[in-house]
């Protein structure tokens, strides 16, 4: 039997939930809640540097992403390793990330927005997508994949679920307290941020957060929409 996790993260790639959720994931940890991710894509297209094949690319962002977890707390992480920017949205995606939420019965669910308009990438368009779809309510309902009903994993009533990147934040965590270490966890995705492609990365990221915090009592918020499931 798996050991449930209060919340579940399910990534795109390794380093966007870094980008959206880190600094309240290193909250939910200290308060001793568990946490698993789960990285769809093995991010296998994420460099501009025509040296690096693929597949080590891979090698190196899992890697990356199990470092930055480790730093913030997560207690696990689950690697899809669908390619990158392969993702639709079809019945077996679905069902991978229905699987996991019957198998950890997280009450927390978090990912990426889908219902960010015009430029946005379609791995993170779909893995929203396929997630909110998962939660409700195919993960739900017992003749939602019967084959596992049969393996034993039972319908799961998702009480929370929070998208980040929303054009339409209705939610703002305080992330004043966990902000340096979102920082360091950003910092082990080499491959992506590199040590000197982003010399202001922390003043740039935390005038976002001090944006995102508008109209709050703390300083750094990470914004999301929140969507409560009562039924
Ligand atoms: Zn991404």
């Amino acid at each position: 039997m798996t050991k449930p996790a209060q919340v579940m993260v399910v990534t795109p790639h390794p380093d966007d939930a870094e980008w959206g959720v880190a600094g309240t994931v290193i909250r939910w940890a200290r308060e001793g809640k568990g946490i698993i991710y789960v990285v769809c894509t093995n991010g296998d297209k994420g460099t501009s540097d025509v040296n690096v094949k693929p597949e080590e690319l891979a090698k190196i962002r899992e890697q990356e992403q199990l470092a930055a977890a480790k730093l913030l707390g997560v207690r696990e992480v689950l690697f899809l390793r669908h390619p990158d920017q392969s993702l639709e949205d079809t019945p077996e995606f679905r069902k991978e990330i229905v699987r996991l939420i019957r198998m950890y019965q997280p009450e927390i669910v978090v990912t990426a927005d889908p219902y960010r308009r015009y430029i946005w990438h379609r791995d993170h368009r779909i893995t929203g997508q396929v997630t909110l779809d998962a939660v409700f309510p195919y993960a739900r309902d017992h003749l939602a994949y019967p084959e596992l009903l049969e393996q034993d994993l039972h319908p799961h009533r998702v009480k929370e679920v929070l998208l980040w990147a929303s054009e339409d934040p209705n939610y703002r965590s305080d992330i004043t307290d966990t902000f340096d270490l979102k920082i360091a966890a950003l910092r082990c995705h080499k491959s992506q941020i590199g040590q000197v492609p982003y010399p202001d990365l922390e003043k740039w990221l935390r005038q976002r957060h001090e944006m995102m915090a508008e109209g709050e009592n703390f300083e750094l918020a990470e914004a999301f929409h929140r969507v409560e499931i009562f039924w």
